[in-house]
C-alpha cells in the first residue's frame, strides 16, 4: 500500500532544536514537504532566505505561527499590535503561507473585563481584515483550550471562531486543533457548520493523561483523543486541506533527536492524512 503525504505538514514548534534551514531539510529528507513556520525562526533566518530555502526543497506552508497577541493594556491603543500583524501578513504572503495563525491573547494586564476584551479582539480583527484580503493570506482563527484564556487566548471554542468568521466573511477562516477542541460536546457539530472551505488547517497531537504541564502534548496515538473518529468527520464534510502535526513537549519530544520525532510523526500520522478516495484505491 502506498501512502500520500501531500496534505501532511509538520509544525516547526514540534522540532524546536532545529533552525529554519535544518527543519526544512530535515522534513524534506523524510518526505514531508509541508512546514508550518514559526515567527521566531523566520525572523532569525530572514524572510527572503527562508523563501529561497523553501523553494529549493519544494516545500509548502499551511500557516505562519503566530500573530502578535492583542491583549495589550486597555489604556493603550491597539494600533501597534495591528501594525505588527499587518507586517506578519506580508511575511506570510512572501513565504506562500495560506494563513496567519491568529492567537489573540488573553486578558490584558490591567483588566478583568473578559467580555470587553473579546469585543476589542473582534474590532482588531475587523481592522486587520482588509489587509488580509489584500495580501491573500487568511486570518486563521484557532480556538485554544480554555486553560489558556488567562494569558494566550480568549478565543476558546470552535463555535465562537465560527461566529467570528460569520461576521468577518471573506479573508477569515478557522484552524481546528484536536488538543484544544476534543473535549467540546459540539466539536463535531461545529466542524460540520464550518464546512470544508472555512477550515484552513487542522492540527493533530494527543491529550496525555496525566498532563504534566502546559507544554505536554502527546504524539498522535499516545493519548485519549479519538483521532480516527474526528478524521471521519472531516472526510465526511469533504475537507481537502492540510493536516499539521503540532507538538509542544518539554518533557519528551523536544528532548529527542528531531530526526526521530519526524520519523515517529510520519508513522503515526500517515493513516490520518489520507484523502479517502486515494486510500480506497490503494486497498
Ligand atoms: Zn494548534
Amino acid at each position: 500500500m502506498s501512502y500520500d503525504l501531500s496534505r501532511f505538514a509538520i509544525n516547526q514548534i514540534t522540532t524546536p532544536k532545529w533552525s529554519m534551514p535544518e527543519a526544512i531539510d530535515g522534513y524534506a529528507r523524510q518526505g514531508v514537504h509541508g512546514i508550518a513556520v514559526w515567527r521566531n525562526f523566520l525572523e532569525d533566518y530572514g524572510v527572503a532566505q527562508t523563501r529561497r530555502e523553501l523553494n529549493a526543497h519544494d516545500m509548502w506552508v499551511p500557516s505562519l505561527c503566530t500573530s502578535e497577541w492583542l491583549n495589550i493594556s486597555v489604556t493603550r491603543n491597539m494600533s501597534t499590535a495591528i501594525d505588527i500583524n499587518r507586517r506578519l501578513l506580508d511575511a506570510a504572503a512572501e513565504i506562500g503561507a495560506g494563513c496567519l495563525m491568529m492567537v489573540v491573547g488573553g486578558i490584558p494586564p490591567d483588566s478583568k473585563d473578559i467580555q470587553g476584551q473579546r469585543e476589542r479582539v473582534r474590532d482588531a480583527l475587523l481592522e486587520l481584515l482588509p489587509h488580509a484580503r489584500q495580501t491573500g493570506v487568511k486570518l486563521g482563527l484557532e480556538p485554544l483550550h480554555p486553560m489558556y484564556a488567562g494569558d494566550r487566548s480568549l478565543l476558546n471554542s470552535l463555535r465562537v471562531a465560527n461566529d467570528l468568521c460569520d461576521e468577518l466573511g471573506e479573508g477569515a477562516g478557522v484552524v481546528a486543533d484536536v488538543y484544544h477542541c476534543w473535549w467540546d460536546p459540539v466539536f463535531e457539530q461545529e466542524i460540520r457548520r464550518a464546512g470544508p472551505a472555512r477550515i484552513l488547517s487542522f492540527h493533530y497531537c494527543d491529550w496525555l493523561v496525566p498532563t504534566r504541564n502546559l507544554r505536554d502534548r502527546g504524539m498522535v496515538g499516545d493519548g485519549v483523543i479519538d483521532i480516527p473518529r474526528i478524521k471521519g468527520w472531516l472526510d465526511d464534510i469533504g475537507y481537502g486541506g492540510p493536516f499539521e502535526l503540532e507538538i509542544f513537549s518539554e518533557l519528551d519530544w523536544w528532548t529527542r533527536p528531531p530526526e526521530e520525532t519526524v520519523r515517529v510523526a510520519i508513522e503515526r500520522c500517515t493513516p490520518y492524512v489520507q484523502t479517502p478516495s486515494a486510500t480506497g484505491a490503494d486497498k
